[in-house]
């Protein structure tokens, strides 16, 4: 099979950034040359920010942050509303520069800019219900109560994957809540970046009294996202990104006290029980395990089937592997795009090896290519039949490998599904309501997602957004995740003409 790309990507990538209004200085002539996944090309060539930038655009977005804390919450939700405005008129053609820039099926990009769209409407509504609590108090008139207030300057590193989105949930929640944002997006994906920062210098000129340099955009590398790691003006930092990256951001946001937001690796796992509709989960392993080319950090990429229907399940499961789609992802009739890079190949296909050393069974996980893209890596997505969860299956590698295991007792595939490091996204498959509940129980998935009877990734943005152990505890996007972008302050009124002390404590100095 090749994989063949009819028009030329660098024409079109140029022709939507022009159509959203970036200036061709911005994507011509700079440092950082900007790869397309679909043939491995380069498309345009970026400036990176120095360091001496940065430091200014982080003091300048400090600067705005003061401002903007005054500014009526509900007006600040108008500012995100005209922003959800101006993201749903970009939306075709912003969805398309992701699916050039990240490689995922158009469909997708066009996803990723409607959850953009989806958390500007949460946002817009949730600026006039920033609401604290009253508490009873112990002391004679007396009253408590929460107020919560703006926090400064929110930093945001991004990872691939989600270019944009994953900015749009941080951003929406922490503009609403009073805060300036700075985002340092992946070096693999400024272009997406350059365009959404456009939209939103638009959207503020429509709201009006917007301070200058309220969102920033640096261009660079890990170590620009650094620089808003140690940046004292930064109380918040949320860093989407792998394990890795986690581990080296986390000890120095925890050195100066600073709060983070860690959305990193998941290594996620589906349990497919005897009672199972077979049917449906076939279409959700299918869309969780090999959707955006194994390339979401919710990707299933393990699956603990019951014995009993194990043989009919994998028979359909290689069937569908063997037949899907693989190619241009702006072609409808694909189903798997390219990978990200060639990294991302080589540390494919070094996981498979280590599985077949193992003494696992590969299906797939080939290179689908053509002569005329050397530089571009489409694979066949892999079954990998392992007889334990050992090595690699313990791993995240970021492509599409499924690793299927067999089990008999239920205790044993909970204890499977959780016996790895990390915590994001979870399913079972049953129909049995013993199963289902003690899934979603204390003693079930250690994950921070948890579903029944639908797959791993494609979460809606009114949940709140993250996972346990290795993937960082962070929480974004809808429930409560608005509070950890404010500071919470704790009010107690004496309106009384007495000071009666807590606990009963007497303190007179007369
Ligand atoms: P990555 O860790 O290579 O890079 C992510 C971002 O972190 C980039 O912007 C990078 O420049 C920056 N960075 C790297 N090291 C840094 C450091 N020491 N200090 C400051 N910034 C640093 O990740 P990637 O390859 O772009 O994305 C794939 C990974 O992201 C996968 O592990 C995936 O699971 C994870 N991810 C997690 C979520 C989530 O919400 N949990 C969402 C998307 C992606």
């Amino acid at each position: 099979m090749t994989v063949d790309i009819a028009t030329s990507v660098g024409q079109e990538a140029l022709e939507l950034l022009n159509h959203l209004g970036v200036h061709s200085s911005a994507y011509s002539g700079g440092n950082l040359n900007v790869h397309t996944p679909l043939t491995g090309e380069v498309i345009a060539q970026v400036a990176t920010i120095n360091a001496d930038d940065a430091t200014e655009a982080i003091a300048t977005a400090h600067a705005a942050f003061l401002q903007w804390r005054i500014v009526p919450a509900p007006k600040r939700g108008e500012m995100v509303r005209l922003l959800g405005e101006e993201l749903r008129c970009a939306l075709p053609v912003l969805g398309r520069l992701v699916t050039i820039e990240t490689g995922k099926l158009l469909s997708e990009g066009f996803g990723e800019v409607q959850e953009m769209i989806d958390i500007c409407t949460f946002a817009a509504g949730l600026s006039r219900q920033l609401t604290g609590l009253t508490i009873p108090s112990e002391r004679v008139g007396h009253r408590m109560m929460e107020t919560w207030h703006p926090l400064g300057v929110v930093g945001i590193i991004s990872a691939f994957n989600f270019p944009v989105a994953v900015w749009a949930w941080n951003a929406a929640l922490a503009l609403v809540c009073g805060n300036a944002i700075v985002w340092k997006p992946s070096e693999k994906t400024p272009l997406t970046a350059l365009a959404v920062q456009a939209i939103f210098t638009r959207a503020a000129a429509k709201a009006g009294g917007v301070p200058p340099g309220l969102s920033a955009l640096l261009i660079g590398d890990s170590s620009i996202g650094q620089q808003l790691v140690d940046s004292p003006l930064v109380p918040l930092l949320s860093a989407t990104g792998s394990t890795a990256m986690g581990r080296a951001v986390g000890p120095r946001l925890a050195a100066r006290f600073a709060r983070g937001i860690l959305e990193l690796g998941g290594n996620n796992a589906a349990i497919v029980c005897p009672s199972a509709d077979l049917g449906l989960a076939l279409r959700a392993i299918a869309f969780s395990a090999m959707g955006t080319a194994g390339q979401r950090c919710t990707t299933l990429r393990r699956l603990i089937v019951h014995e009993s229907v194990y043989e009919a399940l994998i028979a359909q499961l290689k069937s569908v592997y063997a037949s899907v789609v693989i190619g241009d992802p702006r072609d409808a009739g694909t189903l798997v795009g390219p990978l990200i890079d060639e990294r991302s190949f080589r540390a494919m296909q070094a996981a498979l090896d280590e599985a077949r050393s193992g003494g696992a069974t590969v299906t797939g996980g080939e290179r689908v290519s053509s002569k005329d893209l050397p530089h571009a890596f489409y694979v066949r997505p892999a079954l990998v039949e392992v007889s334990a969860q050992t090595g690699a299956v313990k791993r995240e590698t970021f492509a599409p490998i499924l690793y299927v295991m067999k089990y008999t007792n239920f205790a044993d595939a909970l204890a499977l599904h959780n016996d790895v490091p990390q915590g994001l996204s979870s399913a079972i498959f049953t129909l049995n309501m013993r199963e289902a509940e003690e899934f979603l129980s204390a003693t079930g998935s250690d994950c921070g997602i948890a579903n029944v009877n639908i797959g791993t990734s494609g979460a809606e943005i009114g949940g709140a957004f993250g996972g346990e152990k290795e993937t960082g505890g962070g929480r974004e996007s809808g429930s409560d995740a608005w509070k950890q972008y404010m500071r919470r302050a704790t009010n107690t009124i004496n309106y009384g003409t007495a000071l009666p002390l807590a606990q009963g404590v007497s303190f007179d100095i007369d």
